[in-house]
Order: C-alpha cells, then sequence, then structure tokens
C-alpha cells in the first residue's frame, strides 16, 4: 500500500496527511443589522480544528441570538468532518492541476503530440 502523500500546512508549516479545506461561516448580527461571511481555509487536521473552536467562541458574541441555529451546527458539522482521514478533495485536486501545469511545458506537449500521430 502507497503512503499518503504528506503536505506542508500552510497554518503551522507542519507535514500533515490531512490537510483539510473548510468553509468558515461568521456572522454578525443585531436584529436589525446582520452580515455574514464564508472564508475557506486550507489547514492541517489540528489547525482546522483550532480555527473552528476559536471561530465559534468569537461567534457566541458576535452572532448573539443566531448562534444556536446557524454557528453551533455548522461548528458541530465542520469540527466531526475535521477528523475524517486523508487531504480533502479540492486540496487533492489543486496539487494535480499544480503538478500538470508545472511538468507539461510547451515542448513536451509537442513531443505527445508527435507521439500520438506515429
Ligand atoms: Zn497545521
Amino acid at each position: 500500500m502507497q503512503a499518503p502523500l504528506k503536505i506542508k500546512c500552510p497554518q503551522c508549516g507542519q507535514p500533515s496527511e490531512n490537510i483539510k479545506r473548510t468553509n468558515i461561516f461568521s456572522m454578525f448580527f443585531l436584529i436589525v443589522v446582520a452580515r455574514w461571511q464564508m472564508r475557506t481555509i486550507n489547514m492541517c487536521d489540528e489547525c482546522t480544528r483550532q480555527e473552528i473552536l476559536k471561530n465559534g467562541a468569537i461567534n457566541i458574541l458576535t452572532s448573539n441570538i443566531l448562534f444556536p441555529f446557524i454557528i453551533l451546527p455548522t461548528s458541530i458539522y465542520q469540527y466531526v468532518r475535521s477528523h475524517e482521514k486523508g487531504h480533502s478533495k479540492g486540496v487533492v485536486e489543486d496539487i494535480m492541476t499544480s503538478i500538470k501545469a508545472q511538468q507539461i511545458t510547451p515542448e513536451f506537449a509537442n513531443q505527445l503530440d508527435k507521439i500520438r500521430h506515429l
């Protein structure tokens, strides 16, 4: 069996077999004013859990009465998902795209094209 690919965590710098892509949802709610924000993070499983907990703690105050209905269930779902083994699908796809972009130069593509037509 092939060993899982380790990727350096952009947050802590440690190599990890579990880089997660997570959408962190933040909310500011003051009865007459509501504002929300979604940001995507790519971090190892440990950093992802810390970020989810930090975001949840901040949103207890900022989302006030909506916290148990929106932020809490979202955070629990993301926290549980952060325990899944392996990298997120989007992280793997980005790496494959990056590898392809680096390895297939126009010259190499021409050579491949010539070989296909032999
Ligand atoms: Zn990390």
